[in-house]
C-alpha cells in the first residue's frame, strides 16, 4: 500500500485539526480517539471512546497542539482502539509553514 502523505498548516486552527484527525493525546502520552467534540466558542467539549470527558481551549500552541504536529511518542488507548488504518494517516501527516491545508472546509466557520 502506498503512503499518502497529507500536508497541513503549521498554523492551522487547532479545533479543525481535532475535528478532521478525531485524535486526543492525553498528558500521559496515551493518544485517545476523539468520540465526540462539541465546540462552543474558544472551548470545546471532548469526549473519548474510553468515555473520558474534557474540555480544550483552541491553542495553537497547547500542549496537545504541539503534540499532535511533531508526533512525540505516545501509546494509543487500548480502551479506545484506534483503528490501524487511523494511525498510519496520523503518522503520514505533515505539517508545514508555507504550504499545506488549512482544513477552512472542515467546520462552518461564521468567521
Ligand atoms: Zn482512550
Amino acid at each position: 500500500m502506498e503512503e499518502k502523505k497529507r500536508y497541513y498548516r503549521k498554523r492551522v486552527d487547532f479545533f479543525r485539526l481535532l475535528l478532521k484527525m478525531k485524535l486526543w493525546p492525553s498528558r500521559k502520552k496515551i493518544l485517545h480517539g476523539i468520540k465526540t467534540i462539541n465546540i462552543v466558542g474558544n472551548q470545546a467539549w471532548i469526549t473519548t471512546h474510553c468515555n473520558e470527558t474534557f474540555t480544550a481551549y483552541n491553542s495553537k500552541n497547547s500542549r496537545a497542539a504541539r503534540f499532535l504536529r511533531n508526533k512525540w511518542d505516545y501509546e494509543p488507548c487500548r480502551i479506545c482502539r484506534i483503528p490501524s488504518w487511523k494511525l498510519e494517516k496520523y503518522k503520514s501527516t505533515r505539517f508545514n509553514q508555507s504550504f499545506g491545508s488549512d482544513l477552512k472546509d472542515t467546520v462552518n466557520d461564521k468567521s
